[in-house]
């Protein structure tokens, strides 16, 4: 007699052979039959006609806070995610020194988007050291796993005082040795991995730049030894890739002799450079070294809206005299006065915000409840601005009022210069990439990418219209055994015997996302974009039921991983 037994789903087991019809039994935490006549269980669910997967495993999070205060880690749980890694892209919180933490939430709140009084209310920072973190977060109660990186910008922080928020102030030898320590001590305690900055886009919110971003060799390969002398843990990136940027990176890969894991994605003013980078990935594989792209499975998407960080109309003066308003009250007077809509679409600011604005609105489109994420640019605001004889900004005040002000624009921002998803799909195909761009937890009224696995899956298997889809078994290993297996989870990501209960039981063909809203749940009354999916008949963590149709079932089976 089995715990539970999952009957007649076709099994997609995570490694890419083709679907089977077939049973899944589960004992305790773990899988421990796959196939056909296996007894009875004390639960059974009859998936017939559903799709049945390994727990989908996100190595791009940015939950280093909302895992102290929200178990659920939401909106990742309502995908399908099982497993989460956060501490990506340098921004974390810890370690940190007591009265530290300001300068920690002005960097994440900067980079990430995650408002500073939420994270001051919600984060309790009762810890020092990482390992001490890591207890912290081994004792918070959680639906799903979890595992935690060193961020480089905050041990440079914490190593370095001052200086070390200066991304262009070098640390003494003593410094670095230091640093190496500490991070030796913080993967020996359970960190998955080291990650590290290194783009101009990440600015913290008092406007300095990230201070990992311009780190020199004898920094990163003093941490790349102490990576050696520990012998774990993954060395993420995220950088412009400017010149010579790879190889600095491909040699702190070879000292340390772990895996590198890189952002792979398409920037506008640089379209093709993904490919030279994606070149030199294959070129370091070639030659011995563990390297992997990570990618995203469609555009990086602002959202725009009244309720959100930004929309079109944020900077003029008609509507931040507004600001000491209620979002209702303020879509109350937006909807109740022409001569204000007027002035908002006819007497723009002359400023850079709207002129940038204005430029996007090409590759701006409007989200509707079947907005399908790979858009026609024939169907943007400016491209229906055009074909009406109308203007764009009028059209886009009409969007975001729509639905009493709930509307929403998508400015397709990354990885969609071409105006369609062939360049996502190449990146797919690529047997050097895994999935991971979804950010889930971060720029939380910006971007709400953390259901990317839900769209890997209805888009790419089954709905894609401008171009071909991908095999289904193929997409599902992407999102499971090989991320799993970049950072080194060999308990996980697989249907097999021995492998963790991590299951997914879902309908597949009813599976959708709900669209994008604004919700006021975070610490402090803050504010950020969630999106919903329906079609997550059952997911199991560890063989507990955590999400039934769709609705967290309130089992907390989830651990630190370490
Ligand atoms: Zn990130």
């Amino acid at each position: 007699m089995h715990d539970l037994i999952i009957r007649r789903g076709t099994v997609v087991d995570g490694t890419g052979v083709p679907s089977r019809i077939a049973d899944v039994a589960v004992d305790g935490a773990n899988i421990t039959a796959v196939g056909a006549d296996l007894g009875s269980g004390h639960r059974e669910i009859d998936a017939e006609g559903m799709l049945v997967t390994p727990g989908f495993v996100d190595i791009h999070t940015h939950y280093d806070g909302q895992a102290t205060w929200d178990p659920y880690l939401t909106p990742s749980s309502w995908h399908g995610v099982t497993t989460v890694v956060f501490g990506n892209c340098g921004v974390g919180f810890a370690p940190v020194r007591p009265g530290a933490a300001p300068y920690l939430i002005n960097l994440m709140e900067g980079v990430e988007d995650i408002p500073g009084t939420v994270l001051s209310e919600g984060v309790k920072f009762d810890w020092e050291s990482f390992p001490e973190y890591l207890d912290a977060l081994a004792a918070t109660p959680k639906a799903i796993d979890i595992g935690a990186q060193v961020p480089h910008g905050v041990l440079r922080f914490y190593v370095m005082g001052e200086r070390g928020a200066d991304h262009s102030a070098a640390p003494t030898d003593q410094e670095i040795s230091r640093m190496g320590a500490l991070l030796e001590e913080a993967l020996k305690a359970g960190a998955l991995g080291f990650t590290t900055s290194r783009t101009i886009k990440h600015r913290a919110k008092d406007g300095r730049l990230t201070p990992s971003l311009s780190a020199r060799e004898p920094e990163l390969f003093g941490l790349a030894l102490a990576m050696k002398r520990a012998g774990r843990g993954v060395i993420e990136v995220n950088s412009d890739f400017g010149p010579g940027e790879f190889e600095v990176l491909r040699g702190a890969a070879e000292i340390s002799g772990r895996p590198l894991s890189v952002l792979l994605l398409q920037v506008n003013n640089a379209p093709e450079l993904w490919r030279e980078t994606r070149a030199q990935i294959h070129a370091a594989r070639k030659a011995g070294i563990d390297a992997h792209g990570q990618v995203g499975c469609r555009p990086i998407g602002l959202t725009m809206g009244l309720e959100t960080t930004t929309h079109p109309f944020f900077t003029h003066p008609a509507w931040t005299a507004m600001s000491h308003l209620s979002p209702a009250a303020r879509y109350d007077r937006l909807e109740r006065d022409p001569e204000l809509r007027r002035a908002l679409v006819d007497q723009r600011p002359d400023d850079e915000y709207t002129r940038e604005i204005e430029a996007r609105l090409p590759r701006t489109y409007v989200v509707d409840e079947s907005y399908d994420y790979e858009p026609d640019p024939s169907n943007s605001i400016a491209a229906q601005a055009r074909a009406q004889g109308r203007s764009p900004w009028g059209l886009a005040l009409e969007a975001v009022m729509a639905e009493q002000g709930k509307g929403l624009l998508s400015h397709t921002f990354e990885n969609y210069s071409e105006g369609n998803l062939e360049v996502i799909r190449e990146m797919l195909l690529d047997e050097a990439t895994i999935m991971g761009l979804g950010d889930g937890g971060a720029h939380v009224c910006t971007v709400c990418d953390a259901g990317s696995p839900t769209f890997l899956l209805t888009h790419w298997a089954r709905d894609r219209k401008r171009g071909p889809g991908l095999p289904l078994e193929f997409l599902v290993r992407k999102q499971t055994r090989d991320c799993a297996e970049a950072f080194g989870l060999k308990d996980r990501g697989v249907l097999a015997t021995g492998y963790r209960a991590d299951i997914n039981v879902i309908d597949f063909e009813r599976l959708r996302f709900l669209k994008p809203e604004v919700v006021y749940d975070l610490p402090a009354g803050g504010k950020r974009l969630i999106q919903r999916a329906r079609g997550y008949r059952h997911t199991f963590v560890a063989g507990q039921e955590t999400l039934r149709d769709d609705e967290h079932t309130g089992e907390l089976p989830g651990r630190l991983l370490r």
